[in-house]
């Protein structure tokens, strides 16, 4: 019996989300378990489907990646999860390539073919309306919607002790919280003598910053254009801000760190923001980037030159399941206050937390059912 739902719908490249109802999704198949979603949080790569991904002869799609829920029913072979079971969606990976195999889901060979999808890998639909194919694969989730079908191995059990209440907070670790915090714990690992700049404090730099400051980093110079985002950094930790619009960035990093950073984070993807990070690190410091542009270029000399290093990552090289429940411990000991980034909103209000996220007021929107 396929499961009746709704979901916010795009139907056009750069369009408008529309609630619908009456879409029908099929039973879970084998490895598949069927969530009724509690909550969603509102990523950047939400826009960047609606957007870039999404192309005029696609079908109608649901998107929507930082998924939580319930456990309504679970497909054959699937005997980690039952109903009732709460869970956190999180990115989708292939689970049998060479990179896979060597417990790095986040560098998937397939990470893009199958987290853009529409579709399942073997080319079936989720979901249908009027009997068209509508297109829930995102993230293996595609959560702006009440229910959906996702492969047992991309989800995460919610810790017994976490509270109802706290369960809004739980979709933004499956992607933009890990991929900040990530970055930080796992991949730069900067300790208590070093520095860090992190460039842009939007939901994943700020994640960024609250794992810096969880780790004891001593010097955090946290780096926007917005004041009021300024602020909230160093209410999370930053030791200094800088403006992003001043012309000397660079001085001042260098000044605050006395000689140029050990460590750099960038957010943001912009190519002179990214210059700036390289010029205000320190003999053999490392930028992490996690953030994306079209054509986006850095001059590798000034790396060579001063032994420094230049690091992609992909979701903060986050196992979701090894990662997920650092975090929330780290949030119960009272050193990753996530609650401080999220503003709820409900369900039907996808376009106004949109607009809320693009004026600045809110860091992380999460819809609640
Ligand atoms: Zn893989
Ligand atoms: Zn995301």
């Amino acid at each position: 019996m396929p499961t009746t739902i709704s979901a916010h719908v795009l139907r056009e490249p750069r369009g408008t989300f529309e609630l619908v109802g009456g879409i029908e999704l099929d039973d879970p198949r084998p490895g598949e378990v069927l969530v009724r979603y509690t909550s969603t949080g509102l990523c950047h790569t939400d826009l960047f489907a609606r957007d870039v991904v999404h192309q005029d002869d696609f079908p109608a799609a649901i998107y929507g990646h930082e998924g939580t829920g319930v456990v309504e029913a679970v497909g054959a072979g699937v005997t980690e999860f039952a109903e009732g079971d709460r869970v956190m969606a999180s990115y989708t990976s292939c689970g049998q390539c060479r990179t896979c195999l060597l417990g790095k889901p986040f560098n998937c060979e397939q990470f893009n073919d199958i987290n853009f999808a529409l579709a399942r890998p073997d080319g079936s639909y989720k979901t249908t309306l009027d009997g068209r194919p509508v297109g829930s694969s995102f993230f293996g989730q595609s959560s702006f919607a009440t229910h959906g079908l996702v492969a047992a191995r991309d989800l995460t059990k919610v810790p017994a002790w976490v509270a109802p209440e706290d369960e809004h907070l739980l979709g933004p670790l499956g992607c933009g919280v890990q991929t900040g915090a990530g970055a930080i714990l796992n991949v730069l690992e900067p300790g208590p003598l070093d520095s860090i700049v992190i460039a842009g404090t939007g939901a994943v730099g700020l994640s960024g910053l609250m794992a810096a400051a969880a780790s004891g980093v001593g010097t955090i110079i946290a780096v926007d254009i917005v004041e009021e985002r300024l602020e909230l950094a160093r209410e999370l930790g930053a030791t200094h801000a800088i403006n992003g619009k001043d012309d000397d960035q660079v001085a001042q990093i260098l000044d605050l760190t006395g000689g140029g950073a050990t460590h750099a984070f960038d957010t943001t993807g912009v190519a002179p923001v990214l210059t700036r990070l390289v010029d205000g690190l320190a003999w053999g410091g490392q930028l992490g980037i996690v953030g994306a542009s079209p054509g986006m270029t850095l001059d590798l000399l000034p790396v060579m030159q001063l032994g420094r290093r230049v690091q992609g990552i992909v979701e903060g090289n986050s196992v979701p399941r090894v990662f997920i429940p650092q975090l929330l411990e780290l949030r119960r000991q009272g050193r990753f206050p996530l609650e401080k980034l999220v503003r709820t909103y409900p369900v039907a209000e996808l376009e106004g937390a949109i607009a809320a996220t693009a004026a600045g007021e809110a860091v992380k929107a999460v819809l609640v059912h």
